[in-house]
């Protein structure tokens, strides 16, 4: 017998609210295609889970990019997130259907699901991973284990975690790290309901009220493109500003700026602020540490100003200019403004 009878498939929790599906759930289910992909003699399919209330019509949106099959959760109790009724339900899906794998964002909602979804039914997880991977050599021999990386020391290091012992292999996964495949209407699959069998319908906590968050400032994962402030740029962040503002773009910053008080947390770029991936970031003054390029490798196109030959941003630069940000950036900025006249 199989050591993992009949577990199989690569599920990913389609997180939503209101209706609306967070992009991180089509960022896994691209990744996923890409992982089953690459062990064809396992015959996997991507399955997304999504939960709600009224959601059921959002099934082929999930279908259009990129799942085989989806199962839906649909109920009254399901309607606003409850920890309790989430993890009820969800530990109920993975019950009767045992996924081999089962991924979610490492969004609020997801750091909050997964781990008492794992803790319930005794599978391993690793938590806000930047990379996955199947082992090929494994495959070979009939078992899909999941190579799963996440900084650790403090993002000195990174570190490749498996779970071989149990089914599903869960993980939760950043927004922002892996591409969104394009969507494709024609694209059919199953779709599959799914109802909780509740113990209980008290819940354990009540919502009163839901108040929605006022995000102050621009949200630099949506831009475009993006001009990142580092510490080298604070004797001229007025320039930095400009400089997005004439590319129709945002200015973002590292944690340096940010501690040095110059510019708000909420534009911080980096392991602990935001992950973006711009068409273009342009580094200002920034050292390339590791904890920054987490948050911004993935940008299409990163262009850095520094006035260091040897700094660590210029390895992983398209393009660079070695001087001062202080001369370099205003006449970028003079350039911009002729090429747009
Ligand atoms: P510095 O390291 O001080 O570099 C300044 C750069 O500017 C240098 O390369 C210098 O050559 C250049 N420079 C100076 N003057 C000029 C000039 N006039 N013209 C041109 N170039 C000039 N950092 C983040 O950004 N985001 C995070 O999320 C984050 N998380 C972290 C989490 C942990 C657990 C830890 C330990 C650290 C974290 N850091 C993070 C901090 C990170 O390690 C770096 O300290 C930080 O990114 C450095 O910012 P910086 O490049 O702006 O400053």
């Amino acid at each position: 017998m199989a050591k993992f009878e009949g577990y199989k498939d690569i599920y990913v929790f389609v997180e939503q609210k209101n209706g609306v599906i967070a992009e991180v759930g089509y960022e896994l289910i691209s990744e996923a295609r890409k992982l089953v992909a690459s062990i064809p003699e396992m015959g996997f399919k991507v399955v997304g889970v999504l939960l709600g209330h009224q959601i059921a019509d959002k099934a082929n949106e999930v279908i259009a990019h990129g799942a085989d099959k989806v199962i839906v959760v649909d109920d009254v109790l399901l309607k606003d997130y409850s920890t309790q009724f989430y993890a009820d339900a969800l530990t109920q899906v993975i019950e009767n259907y045992k996924p081999d794998s089962f991924l979610t964002g490492a969004t609020v909602l997801g750091r909050d699901l997964a781990p008492r979804v794992a803790a319930r039914i005794n599978a391993g997880l690793t938590a806000d991973a930047t990379k996955i991977a199947i082992d090929l050599d494994k495959a070979k021999e009939g078992e899909a284990l999941l190579l799963v990386t996440r900084p650790t020391f403090g993002g000195n290091l990174f570190g490749t975690i498996v779970c071989p012992d149990t089914r599903p292999q869960m993980a939760t996964i950043r927004p922002k790290v892996f591409d969104m495949a394009p969507v494709d209407e024609t694209r059919t699959g199953e779709v599959e309901t799914f109802s909780p069998n509740w113990k209980t319908t008290e819940p354990e906590v009540t919502i009163d009220k839901v108040v929605e968050k006022i995000v102050e400032g621009v949200d630099i994962t949506k831009a475009n493109i993006l001009v990142g402030a580092g510490r080298g740029a604070e004797g001229c962040l007025d320039v930095v500003k400009a400089c997005a503002e004439e590319l129709d773009g945002v200015m973002c910053a590292t944690r340096a700026v940010v501690e040095d008080g110059y510019a708000d947390k909420n534009i911080q770029v980096g392991q602990t602020g935001k992950t973006v991936r711009p068409a273009l970031y342009i580094a200002c003054g920034i050292s390339g540490a590791v904890q920054h390029v987490a948050g911004m490798e993935k940008s299409d196109m990163i262009i850095a100003i520094n006035r260091d030959p040897e700094a660590e941003i210029f390895k992983i630069s398209n393009m660079g200019f070695v001087g001062d940000v202080n001369e370099v950036l205003p006449l970028l900025v003079e350039e911009i403004k002729k090429a747009k006249a």
